[in-house]
């Protein structure tokens, strides 16, 4: 009997990014309660502009390492942000890409699924917006609705005509359903950390109180009139379902290969420098190189060189 070798998955262990540990990080290996997890810095009387120029600093790092991942070619990034309404998803994005080239950089946002998209597994829809090698993409709401907004409205799962789904939708008849989910979305990040695609995940973490906040300053500010909707204030009465629904999410899907991070999200300056934190020392950890030009191919650009000066 000879010893018995997991080849996949030392394969994967070789090629694995570690995710950046932060104070942050929701640790596979530990139980997340949502209700201990941090929605405000413990530091709340931080330099605002020390923070914003240690955004700025991020920003341009992570716009070189960028470009170096664009020209290596090899990996991909992917940056995933889940939150609840008005916690800053766009204006972190914004904020902390802003120095990325547009070229090697693709958002996608996530809303309620079409009827073709319903026609797919759940996981199509995202899966033919992953990013490319050597480029960032950034899921602005992701698969992850799948067991979140779904999980809090499970009549959602009738649009999708699952076969066996049982005529009941209590929580409790659902549990296999969940589980099932989960177990897709470790594998299929298993299967994109394999080939190559780093996976970030974001929960932005903002409290109650701060949602009420900016709901009323979108509500009384006519520049942000068009980003409140009325149905915002139905899903915030569904609140407690919502942070269960995120809590066995995060426990569920934190992995060694797909970190998950719950970063405090009622300061925003705090939160944007958090992230970008995070993401540059994910881009430091991938070390992505210029390619080398070979000795023959410099000898060959010498001589070039000579043609173009001699025209
Ligand atoms: P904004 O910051 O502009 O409000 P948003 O991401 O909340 O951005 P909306 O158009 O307000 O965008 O909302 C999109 C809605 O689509 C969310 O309520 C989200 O939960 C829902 N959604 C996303 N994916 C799914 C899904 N797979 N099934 C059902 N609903 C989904
Ligand atoms: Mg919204």
């Amino acid at each position: 009997m000879g010893i018995i070798i997991h080849a996949p998955f030392l394969y994967a262990q070789n090629i694995m990014i570690k995710a950046p540990e932060t104070p942050y990080l929701v640790k596979p290996d530990s139980e997340f309660k949502i209700a201990a997890a941090a929605t405000s810095p413990s530091d709340t009387n931080a330099d605002k502009s020390a923070q914003k120029k240690e955004l700025k600093r991020l920003r341009k790092l992570i716009g070189t390492l960028q470009h170096r991942l664009y020209a290596e070619d090899k990996h991909s990034l992917l940056l995933i942000f889940q939150a609840m309404d008005a916690a800053g998803k766009d204006s972190t994005i914004r904020a902390v890409l802003s120095g990325v080239n547009p070229a090697g950089c693709h958002v996608s946002s996530f809303k309620k699924p079409s009827s073709q998209e319903l026609d797919h597994d759940f996981l199509w829809r995202s899966a033919i917006r992953l990013p490319e090698r050597g480029r960032i993409g950034v899921f602005n709401r992701s698969y992850y609705e799948e067991t979140l907004v779904v999980r809090v409205h499970p009549e959602y799962l009738r649009y999708q005509r699952l076969p066996d789904l049982p005529s009941d939708l209590a929580d409790s008849n659902l549990q296999d359903i969940w589980a099932q989910r989960f177990e897709s979305i470790r594998e299929h990040e298993k299967h994109l950390t394999r080939n190559g695609t780093v996976i970030l995940k974001f929960f932005l973490n903002v409290s109650l109180d701060e949602q009420k906040r900016r709901f009323l300053s979108r509500l009384n500010e006519p520049a942000k009139n068009w980003k409140f909707s009325a149905d915002d204030l139905k899903e915030r009465a569904l609140w407690d379902k919502y942070m269960h629904a995120y809590e066995a999410t995060l426990n569920a899907t934190s992995t060694e290969y797909a970190a998950w991070y719950a970063i405090p999200a009622d300061d925003k300056p705090f939160m944007r420098v958090e992230v970008a934190r995070t993401i540059y020392a994910a881009l430091q950890s991938i070390n992505p190189q210029y390619p080398k030009v070979s000795k023959e191919e410099l000898a060959e650009f010498a001589k070039l060189r000579q043609l173009l000066e001699s025209e």
